[in-house]
């Protein structure tokens, strides 16, 4: 069975921690979309580890982890992934990757830069990863596919294309120095001896496996409100981050995904540009950050402070429907102890009129936050196991955001570890 786990918000939701806590029921772990530019923190028996390329599974000696034809692969990245985790005792993990996975190329990285310069201060906040110039040659038909590395000449050849335009542009829109063939084509061939090991057709390897009754996870990076197309449009990521996406990114039916675990934190956090309608500032804000995920709200990848605010039933309830959500899986619970209070965004103000339906991004820029306050439970919830057992007010706060955002939460958690976990 296929599933998958994706978030409802802006990201950090907690995907990596219930996507490690699924695997120990999963064969199977995918990649299929996005890049190192986001990170999934997991915290288990091997320590804590921020994680960018890799799938969350491969704390597990018995998963598979698969890079997806719909990652942008930046490959000395990987490497340095897999050898951060060995060196700190976990096994090597058994790693497959697509043959037509797109190669981030180190001028990508580049661009990211060079262009986050030129915008200044109107930039998208741009994790500088190469994400977006990735996914404009991918989608501009000048990307380079891993299986490319494997044909020298052909390479080149496209490679002096290329190189072309980029140059055009590096000398006249950013001024910057300009990149030399050889010296790329050096790059890629040691590339390829990296990746060499571990590229096959990992579609039909699914294939195989989902024949065989095999379990498969396929993990989202960021979570709807960053699609390209149902999201901030355009302070969104430059690859979709949603299920139906899964599909294509790892190259399976789309009626083989038979669940999809929506992952939805207990208040809202988001990074980068963009309206964010229950945002909080000043202390409120800095209090909530601070005790926030695992060790505070700050950026796995950058380490900036995360924007803060309250649960946001109209954006989740959005969220949750364009991901097809099967099951809500509603995390870091156990932060909003502290609060005698909990405020909970249930509506938006939208030119006098209060709405439930997320709008589009320039009435999005508009709306103001309704806002209903229910009362807190005071209590530290970690270590809690049963449903029954959590604060009655607690279990209200949970109830009450699943009647607002119409899914059902079916999981509950309650601290970063992996046994944190409350089944509904
Ligand atoms: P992802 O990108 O969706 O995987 O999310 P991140 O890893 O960026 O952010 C989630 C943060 O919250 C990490 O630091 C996790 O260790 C932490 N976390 C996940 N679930 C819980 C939870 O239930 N309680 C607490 N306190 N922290 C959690």
């Amino acid at each position: 069975m296929v599933k998958a786990v994706v978030g409802a918000n802006w990201g950090d939701e907690g995907k990596g921690k219930i996507t490690d806590t699924l695997s120990k029921e999963a064969d199977i772990i995918v990649r299929f979309q996005g890049g190192a530019n986001a990170g999934h923190t997991i915290v288990n028996d091997y320590g804590k580890f921020a994680l960018h390329t890799l799938p969350s599974g491969v704390f597990y000696d018995h998963t598979t982890s698969i890079i997806g034809n719909g990652v942008a692969l930046n490959i000395p990245v990987l490497f340095k992934e897999i050898k951060d985790i060995v060196d700190r005792g976990v096994p090597m993990p058994k790693i497959l990757v697509s043959d037509r996975a797109q190669i981030v190329m180190p001028y990508h990285i580049l661009f990211d830069e060079y262009e986050e310069e030129r915008l200044a201060g109107k930039s998208f906040g741009s994790t500088k990863s190469g994400i977006a110039p990735f996914y404009s040659d991918k989608y501009a038909k000048i990307g380079f596919q891993v299986a490319e590395l494997f044909d020298e000449e052909g390479l080149k050849e496209k490679l002096e294309r290329v190189i072309v335009q980029k140059n055009t542009l590096l000398e006249h829109l950013y001024h910057k120095p300009l990149l030399n063939v050889d010296e790329l084509f050096n790059t890629l061939m040691e590339y390829k001896k990296m990746v060499e090991p571990y590229v096959c057709d990992t579609s039909a390897y699914l294939y195989k496996a989902i024949k065989e009754g095999k379990n498969i996870l396929l993990e989202g990076q960021l979570g709807s409100l960053k699609d390209p197309d149902h999201g901030i449009y355009p302070m969104v990521t430059s690859s979709s981050t949603l299920a139906a996406y899964g599909a294509i990114g790892a190259g399976i039916p789309p009626y083989e995904i038979k669940k999809i675990i929506t992952v939805v934190k207990a208040y809202s956090s988001a990074v980068g540009a963009g309206a964010f309608v229950s945002e909080i500032f000043g202390d409120e804000a800095d209090e909530l950050r601070r005790r926030g995920g695992d060790g505070g709200e700050y950026g796995a990848t950058t380490g900036r402070p995360r924007r803060m605010g309250w649960f946001d039933c109209v954006a989740t309830k959005y969220g949750c429907r364009i991901q097809g959500t099967t099951d809500v899986a509603f995390t870091v619970l156990d932060v909003l102890g502290y609060l005698d209070e909990i405020p909970v965004c249930v509506g938006y103000e939208v030119d006098g009129e209060v709405t439930t339906d997320f709008p589009t991004t320039a009435k999005l820029e508009k709306a103001k936050p309704v806002l209903k306050t229910l009362p807190g439970w005071k209590t530290d919830i970690r270590g809690i196991k049963k449903y029954e057992e959590l604060p009655e007010n607690c279990r209200k706060y949970i109830e009450f955001v699943e009647e607002q955002i119409g899914f059902p939460i079916t999981m509950v958690s309650n601290g970063p570890g992996r046994e944190d976990i409350i089944y509904r």
